[in-house]
């Protein structure tokens, strides 16, 4: 373990691993930051994930920003959140736990998926995220979206990609380059793509798993049938959502109650959107009549207000009546046997005509618009 505090590569908990203990380099993904590879643990004769910078000079800055985020991950520690091992000197990158099942957005565009399933997926992405939320400061994710949601071998959630994390609720925002944008701009919230420089909060993670979650019921891409970001944000801006009838119509009941929390947690207002963990607010108004007869009367109101939080709601989906279960399930094998019913196969990438070499801001992408 590397104790070489001030330097930079001072890590903590974190282990330095070294090229030579890796052997059977497999490229798995890639994202933002560059590819990621499954890799063999020669002497813990296991399978690992890296993460490595698709530059061959990585510079200090890189560096830096691989070493935050795992960091992050190592102060994130918990059942539903990507496990980090440490950093690996050269090639630099991000050693994590390989995830068997790769990201929900493979798993999504594969093949129908039991009701079952999709809920327990979402049930435990809400309690990770709630996790973060309740970290004292709380740790927004800010980039919440299938890609950065991994599945083990039994699809259990694992949720990754701290590249954006913040730790401070009330921290400024950094620019979004275009190529950034593309497969991010739909989990984006309105206030977001309207104020560059917005400071962040726990909503817009709220936002961006209320897209998650419509992306799990209706197994689409949102907004896959606009092929323009730029107009993808000024619909998000003027309140356009994803379609609803895209939602199966055999879904079970208990979806109904799941729609409802998602439309909430997608509402213009972050106010008005639930939180993951949920609060009773104790609101105090005073009926300011006149001061004799406040002072007399000591006329207040006082109102209790409930928020229901997000994981409630999605634990209740998890433990509904054997029957229903057993129903959602021929459900579903009747609906593998229907070619109509098959979920669109996406492909990974954009069209190279979204993708813009320069970086620019929102606000700068927004004044090209007409
Ligand atoms: P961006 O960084 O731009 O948000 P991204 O989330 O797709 O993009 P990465 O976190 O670099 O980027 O991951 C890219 C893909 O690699 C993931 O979507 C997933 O398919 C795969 N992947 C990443 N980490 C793992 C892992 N630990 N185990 C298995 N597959 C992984």
């Amino acid at each position: 373990m590397a104790r070489e505090s001030g330097s930079p590569w001072a890590m903590g908990l974190l282990k330095t691993f070294e090229e030579n203990e890796f052997g059977s380099w497999e490229k798995i993904g890639s994202g933002g930051f560059g590819q990621v590879y499954k890799v063999r643990h020669l002497h813990w004769k296991t399978w690992l994930a890296i993460k490595c910078s698709p530059s061959l000079h990585v510079d200090e800055k890189e560096r830096m920003e691989l070493l935050e985020e795992a960091r992050k991950m190592e102060m994130a520690k918990f059942r539903y959140i990507l496990p980090v091992y440490g950093i690996c000197k050269e090639p630099v990158g991000l050693v994590m736990e390989y995830m068997e099942t790769g990201s929900l957005e493979k798993l999504l565009a594969s093949e129908p998926l039991p009701w079952e399933l999709r809920f327990r997926i979402i049930h435990e992405t809400a309690v990770g995220m709630n996790f973060l939320h309740c970290m004292s400061p709380p740790l927004l994710h800010l980039d919440l979206k299938p890609a950065n949601i991994l599945l083990d071998a039994h699809y259990h959630v694992k949720i990754s990609d701290f590249g954006l994390a913040k730790c401070n609720g009330l921290s400024h925002s950094h620019d979004i380059s275009m190529d950034g944008l593309c497969g991010t701009i739909a989990y984006l919230p309105p206030e977001r793509i309207k104020e560059k420089n917005r400071c962040f909060d726990t909503k817009h993670d709220v936002y961006s798993f209320s897209i998650v979650v419509w992306g799990v019921l209706t197994q689409k891409k949102p907004f896959a049938e606009e092929n323009n970001i730029l107009h993808i944000m000024v619909k998000v801006v003027k309140g356009h959502r994803p379609e609803l009838p895209a939602v199966s119509k055999s879904r079970p009941h208990s979806c109904n109650n799941l729609i409802k929390l998602m439309q909430k947690c997608w509402q213009d207002d972050p106010g008005e959107r639930p939180t993951f963990q949920g609060k009773t607010l104790l609101i105090l108004g005073v009926d300011a009549v006149n001061l004799c007869d406040r002072i007399n009367r000591a006329h207040c109101m006082l109102s209790l207000v409930f928020f229901k939080e997000i994981t409630s709601e999605t634990e209740a989906l998890c433990e509904k009546p054997e029957d229903e279960t057993r129903e959602m399930i021929t459900q579903d094998l009747d609906t593998k046997n229907s070619p109509e019913q098959q979920p669109e196969v996406f492909p990974l990438s954009i069209s190279s005509s979204n993708t813009l070499v320069k970086d620019y801001s929102l606000s700068e992408l927004l004044s090209q618009l007409d």
